[in-house]
């Protein structure tokens, strides 16, 4: 067969005749490895050849959502040149044996790189798992809690209230602290505790996305075995954090790290092995550790994804140099709105904002739809409040560039001056 009739010929990466125009599609899928090699050999005129400073010619856009949520652009376009031909192999990594060599690094990468960030000890089992954050609200007791064993739960928002509403079926949950009274806008004092001393697990969600609340260090549990839990869907990864507190992290990816479709699960090694019986396999830590996340077949692209963002979080310098990055990006957001005269209001505790997502209302209600609406044609999306408790919100993960957040308060105070 004539190379260049063969679905494969691409697969070639041999040097491009400028003679050869390709059909659209196929010009857009080779163009990351063509630009390495001869732009010039591009010639499609109905598409555009991919340029390269990406956010301002490929249309990309500031996307505020809470998750699935923006990602680095440099791991997006670095998925997309190794996209159809995965490191040589012919394939992608999508289409790939989940226990080949190719996974098998890309896993073990993901996992060593983690720990590199996090400062993971060798104490801890790090567990790619699916069914996200939500599933773990039932994992969690059926790990660590036999049928009558009790645990604390903190509330400080929608997602803590999901994980201690699950957790009544599978141990006996007691609620020590709710922030709903005062409609979320507050971390307890830790002293003012109550914790059950025979507590399992003092259950925390570490950044509450929907109320942005988030705490800024954890309660010691007094229960016998000193044991944290938390929920870090949305912060992991966007600081640092001592690891050694905790008993048990869990995080869905989509926020900070990667795509939809895993969670990840920092797990001390010495909890594992004590699943109720009833405790379904997918959902039974030990199985997971016993195989490395590979007890089934994992979402392979969604952990390939979160390898990248790993990768390029390492290359930044780590998590103490993103931290001060998100101070900035959050810094100057609450700043425009508590300097607004009260046009704009940030309900949360200042000493408990979040730096990941960042909820307002506009004193002229009314006008928070039309504030949408603008800031959307001017490139700034997905900024209307959970559904749950409206409002705005702009979530601003580790992935949204400074310069989108500059864009949104230089659009937030044109908004105010043109509707006093
Ligand atoms: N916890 C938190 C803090 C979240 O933000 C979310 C999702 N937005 C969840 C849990 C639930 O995650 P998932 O949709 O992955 O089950």
């Amino acid at each position: 067969m004539a190379a260049s009739s063969s679905p494969h010929a691409l697969l070639v990466q041999q040097p491009l005749r400028p003679s050869s125009p390709l059909p659209c599609k196929q010009a857009l899928l080779v163009a990351p490895l063509r630009r390495k090699t001869r732009l010039s050999t591009i010639s499609c005129t109905a598409v555009r050849s991919p340029p390269v400073s990406p956010s301002v010619a490929t249309g990309r856009i500031f996307n505020f959502a809470a998750g699935p949520a923006t990602l680095p652009e440099s791991v997006i376009l670095k998925a997309q040149a190794e996209l159809y031909n995965y490191h040589g192999s012919g394939m992608s990594i999508m289409e790939m044996s989940h226990r080949g060599k190719e996974f098998d690094a890309v896993i073990k990468k993901a996992e060593s790189d983690l720990r590199l960030l996090l400062g993971i000890s060798d104490d801890y089992a790090v567990l790619f798992l699916q069914g996200g954050a939500t599933t773990q609200f039932s994992a969690v007791p059926l790990n660590l809690c036999a049928p009558g064993d009790s645990a604390d739960f903190v509330v400080t928002g929608s997602w803590s209230d999901k994980a201690f509403k699950e957790a009544q079926k599978f141990c006996k949950a007691n609620l020590i602290w709710s922030g709903k009274s005062e409609k979320y806008t507050k971390i307890p004092a830790f002293d003012g505790l109550e914790q059950n001393p025979d507590a399992k697990f003092l259950h925390i969600c570490g950044n509450e996305t929907i109320h942005g609340v988030e705490f800024k260090n954890y309660p010691s549990p007094s229960n016998k075995n000193a044991l944290l839990v938390a929920d870090m869907s949305s912060n992991f990864c966007s600081k640092p954090v001592d690891v050694s507190k905790f008993g048990l992290i869990y995080a869905g990816a989509q926020k900070n790290v990667g795509p939809s479709g895993v969670t990840i699960a920092i797990v001390r090694k010495d909890l594992i092995g004590n699943a109720q019986p009833i405790t379904p396999v997918m959902l039974d830590y030990k199985i997971h550790a016993d195989s490395a996340s590979l007890y089934n077949t994992p979402p392979c692209f969604a952990i390939y994804i979160c390898a990248l963002v790993f990768e390029d979080l390492l290359e930044q310098g780590g998590l103490a140099g993103v931290e001060k990055k998100n101070q900035k990006k959050a810094g100057i957001l609450y700043d425009t709105i508590d300097e607004s005269n009260g046009y704009y209001v940030c309900p949360v505790e200042k000493s408990v904002r979040s730096l990941m997502n960042v909820p307002f209302t506009l004193k002229k209600s009314d006008l928070e739809k039309k504030f949408i609406e603008e800031a959307a044609k001017e490139g700034m999306v997905q900024l209307k409040g959970h559904r749950s408790v409206g409002g705005v919100r702009a979530s601003i993960y580790n992935a949204m560039p400074f310069a989108g957040v500059e864009k949104l308060v230089a659009f937030m105070k044109d908004f105010q001056a043109r509707h006093p």
